[in-house]
């Protein structure tokens, strides 16, 4: 059974992570287990006594996949069947896995109709960097109120 009112990580802290353009993943003191993005809980072990490690959100894409037919989030940006965008699973150095977009201009296709962004080739492989793209939240109150929030996303571009 796990003990979850001694937990030392939440998922709020590698969310403020990302907004103060920190990527955390966490390490196990039980067992050593070291995973991205942090967890509350080892998964190995089950420990919760875990210690949030900087991570640097560099590494190459292991999988990736473009979409025409995107979240409402993707929409209200403009993206659609004619101006996909990519998202990339990028293998970090340690071997762990994070997904996020990639940048760096529109999403074309070659003559063989591989992809291609701001002309340069989506491979698995291709070497990419984590960039903090900054964005304002805004929260709507049930009683009208208002907010807004200055908030990061963690997108990637090739090297
Ligand atoms: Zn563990």
């Amino acid at each position: 059974m796990v003990d979850i009112t001694n937990l030392k990580v939440y998922t709020k802290d590698f969310l403020d992570g990302i907004d103060n353009k920190v990527l955390y993943g966490s390490k196990c003191q039980a067992c050593g287990n070291f995973e991205v993005p942090a967890k509350v809980i080892c998964t190995k072990c089950q420990s919760p006594d875990l210690e949030l490690v900087e991570v640097k959100p560099e590494g190459k894409i292991a999988a990736f996949t473009c979409i025409g037919v995107g979240t409402t989030h993707f929409v209200q940006k403009g993206y659609s069947m004619k101006k996909p965008y990519c998202v990339v699973i990028v293998e970090l150095e340690n071997g762990q896995m994070i997904s996020g977009q990639l940048i760096g201009g529109d999403i074309t296709y070659d003559e063989n109709q591989d992809p291609l962004i701001g002309g340069k080739p989506i491979k698995v492989g291709a070497p990419v960097v984590g960039e903090y793209e900054e964005y304002i939240e805004v929260i709507e109150g049930k009683r009208g109120g208002r907010q807004e929030k200055k908030r990061c996303r963690l997108v990637f571009r090739l090297k």
